[in-house]
């Protein structure tokens, strides 16, 4: 196979007819009769399949017996019009070469059992699937979009720390990052562990969010965005939350909250209206497939625009439900943090759209949030889509020195790992804005998929850390 370029599934199954070509993959299938065998054969480039037709006279029988569902295969021949029907064009081969067996008894793709729960059991052959080839597929092109999108206003790829010394969220959900031998710890005079003798001189801990250390992006560069990993030790098993997940956060100098608004509106769009251009044949697998309302809740995202609509009105609403014999297994009352019960009730039964709710009570937002003059409630925006609750958490952050101290000592929180926080307030204080958007939670939305492990690779959730 020396001379011939290989070409990828997706390019041939797009080409001319008539050309010799070469391609490798994975067997998907093989049928045929005592004369001709049908393979069925994926590199990943595509959902589809490009059919190998293979005359069995030229080609040696024991080669041809090793040809079973999942074998690697490289396959040389003439790229022809096909006959049958289900595709255009398919190849007949010459020469075949085998570079990888595969033992039809032992591999589990080839069970019955094609469940998602048995299929996070095998994440190393997981992405062999039709399914998730269409995920994993999309969850790229995505990635691809977010850099564009922003790349083409102009904002800066910003990389906070993974590995930090600040708590974004002030909440005790973060994973500690330690060298220390936890066997014999180093204790200071009170009986303290002493973090002076640890990696870094100090207590870390991997980040829950990278906005803290994009303020200084933004404050600089003026508008910046970050991609990256994130950590949240939260024991909450739910099919929306990861231990370790992916996400945007732009943040930008000069925003209010309009214009945040306005931004997370235009981006989320961008992406879904990417999805459906560039992500066509996986999603439409996916639609087939699993969810056939899929495609349609893609566009009806684009065809109207979010209600946006202030926290306490969203509680009347909600009041109003209840009153009016609703029952949501978890209370109704101004104050309460939204369940993503009531979120999806807001946006699947009342508004029918996705909903950016505004104004939250600043008991249950962070620090940071710019606080409201009626001394209650805070800038926040938070975006709300069927089927995910919420997608983006946001708001206008508080430029303000004194009512950031003020906030801070009404908390009770150190002030220690903040002083810089603190001076980019004092220092050319501007106002600003940002949100982050969970990866993951776009995914499933895009993909229709209903359990997050599902979305990612190498899922992290309690008590499960494979590979
Ligand atoms: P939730 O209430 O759903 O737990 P949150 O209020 O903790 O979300 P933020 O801190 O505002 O979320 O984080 C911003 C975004 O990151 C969320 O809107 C969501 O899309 C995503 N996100 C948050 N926690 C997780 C998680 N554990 N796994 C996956 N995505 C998450
Ligand atoms: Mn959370």
């Amino acid at each position: 196979m020396a001379d011939i370029q290989r070409s990828k599934i997706k390019a041939l199954l797009g080409a001319t007819p008539g050309t010799d070509v070469l391609v490798k993959g994975w067997v998907r299938t093989k049928r045929g009769n005592k004369d001709i065998a049908f393979i069925a054969l994926n590199d990943g480039s595509t959902v589809f399949n490009i059919q190998i037709v293979v005359d069995k006279t030229k080609f040696d029988d024991g080669l041809l017996q090793k040809i079973t569902t999942g074998a690697c295969i490289g396959v040389e021949g003439k790229l022809v019009e096909s006959v049958g029907s289900g595709q255009a064009v398919e190849i007949q081969a010459d020469k075949i070469e085998l570079f990888g067996e595969c033992d039809p008894v032992r591999y589990p793709l080839q069970k019955k059992d094609t469940s998602f729960e048995f299929l996070r059991t095998i994440g190393h052959f997981r992405p062999r699937t039709n399914t998730f080839g269409a995920i994993l597929r999309i969850r790229n092109q995505m990635a691809f979009a977010i850099h564009e999108y922003f790349h083409g206003k102009g904002f800066v790829y910003w990389n906070s720390p993974l590995i930090t010394a600040s708590d974004c969220e002030g909440a005790g959900e973060m994973f500690q990052v330690t060298t220390l031998d936890l066997n014999n710890l180093p204790r200071n005079k009170k009986g303290e562990i002493d973090y002076k003798e640890d990696f870094f001189g100090k207590l870390t801990s991997l980040t829950v969010s990278g906005q803290l250390e994009a303020e200084i992006g933004a404050m600089a560069l003026g508008e910046v965005y970050t991609f990256g990993p994130t950590f949240r030790a939260e024991n909450s098993n739910t099919p929306r939350h990861l231990a370790e997940f992916w996400m945007v956060e732009p943040e930008m100098a000069f925003y209010d909250i309009k214009d945040n608004m306005d931004l997370a509106e235009d981006f989320i769009k961008h992406l879904i209206r990417y999805a459906l251009t560039n992500c066509y044949d996986d999603v439409k697998f996916l639609n087939d497939k699993y969810d056939n309302e899929l495609i349609a809740r893609l566009e009806s995202i684009l065809a109207d625009s979010f209600v946006r609509l202030p926290y306490t009105e969203g509680i009347k609403i909600l009041e109003k439900a209840v009153a009016d014999g609703h029952k949501f297994e978890y209370p109704v009352a101004w104050g309460i943090d939204l369940q993503s019960e009531h979120e999806r009730f807001l946006v699947e039964q009342h508004f029918r759209k996705p909903v950016i709710l505004t104004d939250y009570p600043k008991d249950i937002k962070a620090f940071y949030m710019k606080q409201n003059e009626d001394g209650k409630t805070v800038r926040a925006m938070d975006v709300l889509f069927p089927k995910i609750g919420e997608i983006i958490g946001g708001s206008e952050r508080e430029a303000d020195i004194v009512k950031l101290e003020n906030r801070i000592k009404e908390l009770e929180m150190s002030r220690g790992t903040l002083e810089w926080y603190l001076d980019l307030r004092k220092f050319g204080s501007a106002p600003h804005s940002g949100f982050g958007l969970g990866f993951e939670r776009l995914l499933l939305f895009v993909t229709g998929m209903s359990n997050i492990r599902d979305v990612i690779a190498f899922p992290r959730t309690p008590k499960n850390a494979e590979y």
